[in-house]
């Protein structure tokens, strides 16, 4: 099999070798019967990391955020998010097909944020019986499709108190928020600390191979270990799974600065050369935005096809946009490697 640079997504990390010891030799049992000591372990560990009670094991940050709009929606109740949510856009509309649970969106700012009149504006009146019942906000930290920025503490906690004095649950989507704590340089914990609850993955940046943890109150946890098992998430030697997930929090955050060191590497590169415009305040944390000038001639098909053939991998967005991402197995080699490819067709093109 030939080795590509693969800068399509920071999902593509394969466990280190100190993860793959710790699979081979976890203490595990039947996680369902509350007995796997590296699952609970896990648990506990995230939970404390991020300043919560406890924390839960998921399959995915997918099923993280599901299973936290479940504990707290039932149905026809609403949930408001940007519309460049990633629980909106890609998560398969799972809350409204398994829990018909209302997706409200309002528009993200630039920077990535919701803002605060926009959420005040989508709250419901709840005396109103025309209307679905508002139970919950989701913000995205990293904001994946505004470009991968942070959204910093104050923010955070501006958030946290407009939607205290609405009434709404506030839940993190933070399958990146050692990204955004890395960049900022503020502990995760004060990041999170308004919000009832965060999903964060651990196979992302962190280089484990499966799973998410959803962290919150005790009793909040409680709810989501159950609607957990409804969606056949309950998962038995899971320590295997979390024996990964202690090593990635133990020892993968603090590198994730070198993913940010070559992002913005990779950007000043990519400002060189011609017919190449960056987006979305490029670059933000380990992803890098660009467009082409249609004056190249170029479509994003043709140019993810030549960087295959030269060894590199990309992909591109919705919004036609095409995105880098640096993590682990992105070296300086690689980021050479992608930015002398990509002169050299935009080159001979
Ligand atoms: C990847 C991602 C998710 C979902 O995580 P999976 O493990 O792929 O299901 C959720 N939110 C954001 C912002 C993500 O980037």
């Amino acid at each position: 099999m030939q080795k590509y640079f693969d800068f399509r997504s920071d999902t593509v990390t394969h466990p280190t070798s100190a993860m793959r010891a710790a699979m081979a030799t976890a203490e595990v049992g039947d996680d369902v019967y509350r007995e796997d000591p590296t699952v609970t372990m896990l648990e506990e560990k995230a939970a404390a990391m991020l300043g919560k009670e406890a924390g839960l094991l998921v399959s995915s940050g997918t099923m993280g955020n599901l299973v936290a709009v479940l504990a707290v929606c039932g149905r026809g109740d609403e949930v408001i998010m940007g519309t460049a949510g990633h629980t909106f856009l890609h998560e398969a509309g799972g809350v409204s097909a398994l829990g018909g649970v209302v997706i409200h969106t309002i528009l993200n700012q630039e920077d990535g944020t919701l803002a605060l009149e926009d959420i005040q504006r989508a709250m419901r009146n709840p005396e109103d019986y025309h209307e679905p019942i508002s139970r919950m906000v989701i913000v995205e930290n990293t904001q994946n499709a505004c470009g991968g920025k942070a959204l910093n503490a104050d923010y955070m906690r501006s958030v946290g108190v407009t939607t205290a004095e609405l009434g709404l649950h506030f839940h993190i989507d933070g399958a990146r928020i050692f990204n955004a704590s890395v960049a900022l340089k503020v502990p995760a914990a004060t990041l999170v600390e308004p919000a009832e609850s965060i999903t964060f993955c651990l196979s992302k940046g962190l280089c484990a191979p499966i799973g998410s943890v959803l962290c919150g109150d005790k009793q909040f946890i409680g709810r989501a270990r159950r609607i957990r098992k409804m969606l056949g998430g309950g998962m038995r030697q899971a320590g295997i799974i979390a024996a990964a997930g202690i090593v990635a929090l133990d020892s993968m955050i603090g590198r994730l600065e070198e993913d940010h060191i070559r992002a913005h590497r990779l950007a000043e590169g990519l400002a060189q050369v011609p017919g190449i415009q960056l987006t979305k305040g490029s670059p933000n944390t380990n992803m890098v935005f660009f467009e082409l000038d249609p004056a190249l001639g170029m479509d994003n098909s043709l140019l993810i096809n030549e960087m295959k053939a030269r060894g590199v991998l990309i992909n591109d967005t919705n919004d036609g946009e095409i995105r880098l991402v640096t993590h682990h197995d992105i070296d300086d080699l690689a980021v050479e490697r992608c930015l002398e490819a990509l002169l050299e067709i935009v080159n001979k093109h």
